[in-house]
């Protein structure tokens, strides 16, 4: 924020005060027509810088709304992100699995537990995996969004990992 404009406006309200109290003993219609003059001219210089200030004031407010937007939707990504832990399912492979049942905290929600796609978690996308077994490929989850497959190990249990 630019405090000069304001410094501005205060000196040019002051100098229109001053040249309204000499005015006062003017007696001379002409002279003291360009003393209203030089009053008005510092009022304006006043209005002016007080506009400039107020717009700067309004730029700064939309960017703080703007910033507290973000921070808000930062905060709520960590608190999403804080309910899951990266997990291998197979060698080599791995998956978000939901913690909320295995933290102990009662206040939690009671979600089943689940698995989100990992590329799709770490792009912002939530998604949830969905099992599937097949004789040829065995278990697995499949992601219903970007049709990643993810092999599970043959011992794997939901809740695991
Ligand atoms: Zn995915």
């Amino acid at each position: 924020m630019d405090f000069s404009l304001v410094s501005a406006a205060v000196s040019a309200i002051k100098a229109s005060s001053d040249i309204g109290k000499a005015a006062l003993s003017i007696r001379d219609a002409n002279l003291l027509s360009l003393e209203v003059a030089r009053m008005n001219e510092q009022l304006l210089r006043a209005q002016d810088a007080l506009f400039r200030h107020n717009s700067q004031l309004l730029e700064l407010q939309q960017d703080l709304m703007e910033k507290n937007e973000a921070l808000r939707k930062a905060q709520e990504t960590i608190a999403e992100r804080a309910r899951y832990r990266l997990t291998e399912v197979s060698d080599g492979n791995w998956v978000y699995r939901s913690t909320v049942l295995t933290m102990g905290d009662e206040a939690a929600p009671k979600d089943r537990p689940h698995y989100l796609c990992q590329p799709c978690f770490d792009s912002g996308r939530t998604v949830v995996l969905q099992y599937s077994f097949t004789e040829s490929w065995g278990k697995g989850f499949n992601c219903p969004v970007c049709k990643l497959r993810v092999n599970l190990r043959r011992d794997f249990q939901p809740g695991q990992g």
